[in-house]
């Protein structure tokens, strides 16, 4: 499960501009979509429609062949995790940060997570592994262990559908390469993955779709979309 549509979607923040112009796309489940483009072509916002932030001028978005619309924002947020670009974690332990927000996490969970994000060899290298502080009085992450942590939190969820938005950008390219490997992992792993990101970088997504001020403007995978550019 996890399969996310959306059925010729319009969208304005207001009435007299349309910021998406009827799109028109479906995720199949654990499948893996990149929406690529310049910054203002809509990624986010597509991003804030599927939480229900904003609802549709026109069109439908459906996930698992339900109108979103009949959804609470409250059950959105249970089957939809997300990683923003610059993750905030809090001044406390790694393990504190992994089960933020799910309180009764055992610490075999919380593990298991850092093992999904790839985290588990990182922590082993720590003398107090899960117990280490970080942030201001502890130790400092770097933006690749900072985004790998908040992976690991948002995949104690278990969501069906995790979306990255620029969660990689910021990152120097190899530690954006590792990164991504491990999303790729991820998503065979029963999760539906659509990232957000400025480039065609995304080399493992089934579908890749390159949107241009609010509108489709290629779609194909990585291999023919370099064949067309
Ligand atoms: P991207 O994520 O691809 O950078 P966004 O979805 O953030 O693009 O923005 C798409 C367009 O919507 C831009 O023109 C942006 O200025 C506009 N926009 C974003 N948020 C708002 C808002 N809250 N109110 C009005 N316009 C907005
Ligand atoms: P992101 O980097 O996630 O796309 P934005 O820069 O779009 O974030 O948004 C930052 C804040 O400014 C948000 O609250 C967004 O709704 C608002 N915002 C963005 N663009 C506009 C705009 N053109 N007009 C009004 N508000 C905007």
């Amino acid at each position: 499960d996890g399969t996310v549509r959306f059925e010729n979607v319009v969208f304005a923040y207001d009435e007299d501009r349309d910021i998406l112009h009827g799109l028109d796309f479906e995720v199949p489940a654990d499948g893996t979509l990149a929406i690529v483009g310049p910054s203002g072509a809509g990624k986010s916002t597509l991003a804030r429609l599927l939480f229900r932030f904003y609802d549709p001028k026109a069109g439908r978005i459906l996930i698992d062949g339900q109108d979103i619309a009949a959804v609470t924002q409250e059950s959105l947020r249970g089957a939809i995790g997300i990683v923003p670009q610059d993750s905030v974690l809090f001044n406390d332990t790694i393990g504190y940060n992994i089960g933020y927000g799910r309180e009764g996490a055992s610490p075999a969970e919380i593990q298991e997570a850092a093992r999904g994000a790839a985290l588990d060899e990182f922590i082993a290298k720590l003398p107090d592994g899960y117990d280490t502080q970080v942030g201001e009085r502890g130790l400092k992450l770097s933006g690749g262990e900072k985004q790998r942590v908040a992976i690991a939190r948002t995949l104690l969820k278990n969501p069906p559908i995790l979306i990255l938005d620029e969660a990689t950008s910021a990152l120097d390219s190899r530690t954006e390469d590792e990164i991504q490997a491990t999303l790729a992992r991820i998503s065979e792993r029963r999760t539906t993955l659509i990232i957000a990101h400025r480039l065609s970088t995304i080399t493992h997504a089934d579908e890749i779709i390159v949107l241009n001020d609010g509108r489709i403007a290629e779609r194909g995978n990585h291999a023919s979309l370099l064949a067309q550019n």
